[in-house]
């Protein structure tokens, strides 16, 4: 029987939703019914582990799992060294110092002599001490953000992803630690499989992040055309049954679709379709 490759991922919380529906976008077939712990995938030998996310990293270090989904944020503060195989753009955030909005630092410098509340304590030592800042870390599991109103703490060091948290606080920030984004680590020797997971998961990151763009130009304008789309590589060219027409086809990043639009049109350009990418495996 092949061994199963045990992947473990968030069972709650906001890494949860985007981590099932990559795994799903992967191809991958399995059960996510709530309180499942395990799910076998239906169409490839990968077993789910769903454990809590600040576990993940426990997990795949003591070998319970041969790699794991979680937050760099999360990595970084285990100060395991764990393989990161994959960035998955999404659960991004910085951890992030703030103080009250009426405080008077300006720059992360200007924390010395206070004391700092965090869920994070190991990241914000190591921080303050490589850059020699003196400050005393007051650990604390949840709701950090109300530290320094309830007199625990001066500054905060804390998640933060749009801001509006700290700004409902009354928090103002003064700098980032540390950004982070969801990862996919792995355990020593865990190879063969785990490459083929990487490669899967690789592959929908950044195809998402691509359009498949396809449009009909003049023939006599197809270099203005080309030099506008970089692409992988450059664009491939099919002649239409008309021949002064050809058809252009390219894969551009998904954020400049919109601003090439109007250019490719000025460039001649007609007919633009633009496709999503499954996969793309580089
Ligand atoms: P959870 O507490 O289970 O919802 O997951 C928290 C993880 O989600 C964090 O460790 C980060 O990796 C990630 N994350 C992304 N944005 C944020 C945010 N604004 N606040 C907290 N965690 C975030």
């Amino acid at each position: 029987m092949t061994a199963h490759l045990r992947l473990a991922v968030p069972n709650k919380g906001r890494l949860l939703e985007p981590t099932v529906a990559l795994l799903r976008d992967a191809g991958l077939v399995f059960d996510a019914r709530e309180r499942s712990l395990v799910s076998r995938c239906e169409n490839f030998p990968i077993d789910i582990l769903f454990a809590r996310t600040e576990d993940i990293v426990e997990f795949v270090g003591d070998g319970v799992a041969d790699m794991g989904i979680t937050g760099g944020n999360l990595l970084e503060e285990s100060g395991r060294s764990l393989e990161v195989r994959a960035e998955l753009h999404y659960g991004r955030c910085r951890l992030d110092a703030a103080v009250p909005s009426d405080a008077p630092a300006q720059r992360i410098a200007d924390l010395a002599g206070c004391r700092v509340a965090t869920s994070h304590p190991a990241t914000t030592a190591r921080f303050f001490r490589d850059r020699d800042i003196a400050v005393e870390i007051v650990p604390l599991s949840g709701a950090v953000e109300v530290a320094p109103r309830m007199g625990l703490a001066d500054a905060i060091v804390d998640l933060v992803s749009t801001g509006s948290t700290l700004l409902v606080n009354g928090l103002r920030s003064v700098g980032t630690l540390l950004s982070s984004q969801a990862v996919l680590v792995a355990g020593e020797g865990a190879d063969g499989p785990a490459d083929e997971v990487v490669t899967m998961l690789r592959a929908v990151v950044d195809g998402r992040e691509r359009r498949y763009v396809m449009m009909n130009a003049p023939l006599s304008r197809l270099a203005e055309i080309e030099a506008l789309l970089p692409g992988l590589g450059s664009p491939s060219v099919v002649p239409l049954a008309r021949g002064d027409m050809v058809a252009v086809h390219a894969v551009v990043g998904a954020d400049e679709m919109w601003g090439l639009l109007g250019r490719l049109r000025a460039a001649g350009a007609s007919g633009i379709l633009v496709l999503p990418i499954e996969l793309l495996i580089q």
